[in-house]
């Protein structure tokens, strides 16, 4: 099993690498199966399924489904270029795409939530269909978003298809377990397995340079964030907090007035600062969701920002190490909050960051698996209920908590010997299986929790 650091971290856009990220990637992969097609094509649509239906005008899904079909990706999205194609499509009812003719596509019509049919694959279920002159339907797939921007066909479902079809690599850990005993016979730590098994396949320029702009992307949001104010889209009215947050703890900073426990609101707000920009459709870091983006970013500056003899070096090792936790999670149980509630999310993202602080902090393969297991036994259960189906609430605080967690995790692994009562290993499973028992209103379909129980929404 080999699970790249660069497909556990994606540069992309919010607000949800599942509803957003993921319908965009699928939009492309159908456009390069039409475009290897015979047949000759006059016109799209799309239907959107489960938890794409029910959370997917909050999500902006049709949005980033229609550009998607219009040749946008995640990766090189252009917000302004995006806004003049979607008033072309709006205006014309046509899609104009390279490779393939003008394609016939009025938005109110050939977009459909399908409230009715959850598609039996995923609870991201869609459907991308090609028609002919005369409006039949000669080309259809079903995609599902599987959460963190990945995405399957119905038959790469079903036969199970990991994401790896690479050569071996030298070390292909596929549960924590496996990933200590590698580490203990080979003398190395988790960084430098990962790294070894990254170089193997993509060579160390393409590691460096693509891990500094990894950090670079999660800095810079943060900043961003930390210097916006208004009021967030989507309906709700939530103001944009971490700005004022920030300028007081700035301001207290030096005065030595502040309780110790305001370490935790510097945490808080460096992951608000990267919620409300990923909930204005900026540019985030999937780590592993865009939900959950704000975690690891939070983390890894308190880091830098706070923990003495800390130093920028580091952040590589940080990222490899969280990225072996995140894929073993992947692999074993789920990153999407639609499949395993925010559990799979927040949790996920928490666990990978307490891994990540843990070994920059100098901690052993040992401590590093006691750290993320702390991190994620304590969001066993945790449901996904955003409000009004906007990656707002609760989401942008849920991040700072998560980021709390890692730290108060890495912690106290640090001060064990990383000999503990419950394995990673079973932790995960049993997110995984409170996942399955979870019923699926808490499962990022905003029908309860706080969806159904705020006031006014
Ligand atoms: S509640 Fe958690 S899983 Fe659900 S959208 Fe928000 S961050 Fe994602």
């Amino acid at each position: 099993m080999f699970l790249s650091v660069f497909d556990m971290f994606k540069v992309g856009i919010g607000p949800s690498s599942s509803h957003t990220m993921g319908p965009m990637v699928a939009a492309a992969r159908f456009l390069d199966q039409m475009r290897a097609s015979p047949f000759h094509f006059a016109g799209l649509r799309a239907s959107l399924h489960g938890s794409l239906a029910f959370t997917g005008v909050g999500h902006a899904t049709d949005r980033a489904t229609i550009l998607g079909l219009a040749g946008f990706t995640p990766g090189d999205y252009d917000a302004d270029r995006a806004e003049a194609v979607l008033a072309q499509i709006n205006e014309t009812h046509k899609i104009t795409v390279d490779g393939l003719p003008p394609l016939r596509f009025d938005p109110k019509s050939d977009m459909i939530f399908d409230y009715d049919h959850k598609l039996e694959g995923h609870a991201n279920g869609m459907m991308l269909m090609a028609t002919d002159g005369q409006g039949d339907v000669n080309l259809s797939e079903t995609f599902y978003s599987i959460g963190g921007g990945f995405v399957m066909t119905e038959a790469e479902l079903a036969a199970g298809k990991d994401t790896d079809e690479g050569a071996p690599v030298p070390f292909p850990f596929k549960s924590a377990a496996e990933m200590l005993d590698m580490a203990k016979s080979s003398g190395k730590s988790i960084a430098q397995m990962k790294r070894d098994n990254e170089v193997s396949r993509n060579g160390e320029v393409h590691l460096r340079s693509g891990t500094k702009r990894l950090w670079q992307v999660m800095n810079d949001c943060i900043n961003r964030g930390l210097s916006s104010e208004g009021i967030l889209p989507g309906g709700l009215s939530v103001k944009r907090r971490a700005k004022g947050i920030h300028d007081a703890l700035m301001a207290e900073r030096g005065l030595n007035q502040s309780a110790p426990h305001t370490i935790n609101d510097w945490m808080s707000v460096y992951a608000m600062a990267v919620n409300e920009e990923n909930a204005a459709g900026g540019q985030v870091v999937t780590a592993p969701t865009n939900g959950a983006a704000g975690v690891m970013p939070a983390t890894l500056r308190y880091y830098l920002d706070h923990v003495p003899g800390a130093a920028e070096s580091h952040v590589e090792d940080f990222l490899l190490t969280a990225a072996a936790i995140g894929g073993l999670v992947k692999f074993n149980a789920s990153i999407s909050g639609a499949e395993a509630g925010c559990q799979a999310e927040v949790g996920s993202a928490a666990a990978m960051s307490a891994a990540g602080l843990c070994a920059v902090m100098g901690g052993t393969p040992e401590q590093i698996e006691n750290a993320a297991e702390i991190a994620l036994e304590h969001h066993l259960g945790m449901t996904c209920d955003p409000v009004k189906g906007l990656v707002q609430v609760p989401c942008i605080e849920r991040n700072g908590l998560g980021a709390i967690k890692a730290v108060s995790a890495a912690s106290l692994a640090l001060r064990g010997d990383g000999t503990h009562l419950v394995p990673l290993d079973a932790c995960i499973e049993t997110m995984r299986q409170t996942g399955a028992d979870m019923s699926e209103k808490y499962k990022e379909t905003s029908l309860g929790g706080l969806a159904v129980n705020v006031p006014n929404c």
